[in-house]
């Protein structure tokens, strides 16, 4: 068997369209651009590289980018001053802070200190709470994509054996939060978890966050299984640099009954998912009805 390729880049490319048509909706009817706002601080090269992709997504659906590089000796209380400008600006629907944040900054004040409602990265504890409670919230976007593309091979979810493998607050937590809320049954693997490949093949949905490369293996998947791969991993190969993903792909592919690919998979689908929380966000902010997307 060969599993089926979840195209990541498809679906995203789909999404996007079915954004920028809101998006024109949204600017005729009520004179309203989205938009997002993207602070860097210093110039981590792979961080510079995603503001730059974000940048020009917002831009290509008909959003306004606006971007704040900072020097990497920027304090503290340098950043909580610009987020609380950014809060209180109208033009702004969205803030996001990129991670990581240079070592004299605390992240948790910084991500505590965003307006929930402009909280498009879904990281303020209040959206998070929402998340648990299943009030409406702006949710973190990585696992929002996921979902989606679950969702292109499992309309429902309902008792579904979902094993969700990494429990950060990004991804393996709002993930396994967002499966649960669909009826999934739910476990979450993490280093302290014994007999990972055993609990991996129980998994009839099987999604990975541990930034490990390739660390599940073929032997692990349950036959027919649905594998959602979230790593990004930087490798060499054959003396050429290479992204791969969490799980082995050329083993799982002949057992899984659907599988995302790395690069084209999860990645693709993240970004568009940060659009429809800028959307959403902006909706929010106006007094207007959620977006259709
Ligand atoms: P993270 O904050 O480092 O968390 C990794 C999680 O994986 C932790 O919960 C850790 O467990 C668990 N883990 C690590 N090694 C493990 C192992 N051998 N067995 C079981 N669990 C293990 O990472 P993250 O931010 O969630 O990111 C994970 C991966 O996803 C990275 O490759 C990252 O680049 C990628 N990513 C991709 C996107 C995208 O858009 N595609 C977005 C975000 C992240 P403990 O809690 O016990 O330490």
């Amino acid at each position: 068997m060969t599993a089926k390729i979840i195209d990541g880049k498809a679906i995203a490319a789909e999404l996007r369209a079915a954004v920028a048509s809101e998006t024109r909706r949204l600017t005729a009817a009520h004179g309203l651009v989205p938009g997002l706002a993207v602070v860097l601080v210093g110039d981590h090269p792979a961080s510079k590289t995603y503001v730059a992709s974000k940048s020009r997504a917002v831009v290509e659906v008909g959003m306004r980018p606006l971007d704040y590089y900072l020097p990497g000796a920027t304090g503290e209380a340098e950043l909580l001053a610009l987020v609380q400008a950014l809060n209180a600006d109208p033009a702004v629907s969205g803030i996001l802070v990129q991670l990581p944040l240079p070592p004299q900054i605390d992240a948790t004040r910084v991500i505590a200190s965003i307006d929930p409602n402009k909280d498009v990265d879904g990281f303020h504890p209040l959206n998070a709470g929402r998340l648990v409670t299943r009030l409406p919230a702006l949710v973190p976007c990585t696992p929002v994509a996921c979902l989606k593309l679950i969702k292109s091979v499992h309309p429902s979810l309902n008792g579904i054996d979902a094993l969700m493998v990494g429990r950060s607050h990004i991804v393996g937590i709002p993930m396994s939060q967002i499966l649960l809320n669909e009826n999934a049954t739910v476990s979450i693997a993490h280093t302290r978890t014994r007999n990972l490949p055993d609990l991996c093949r129980r998994a009839e949905l099987l999604c990975v966050a541990i930034g490990r490369a390739e660390y599940i293996r073929g032997d692990w998947i349950r036959p027919g299984a649905t594998v959602i791969d979230v790593g990004i991993n930087r490798v060499m190969r054959d003396g050429k640099s290479r992204i791969v993903g969490d799980v082995n792909y050329e083993e799982t592919v002949q057992v899984a009954g659907a599988i995302t690919p790395v690069p084209g998979g999860v990645g693709p689908m993240t970004i568009v998912c940060l659009l429809v929380n800028t959307l959403r966000a902006a909706c929010m902010q106006a007094g207007l009805p959620a977006p259709s997307v």
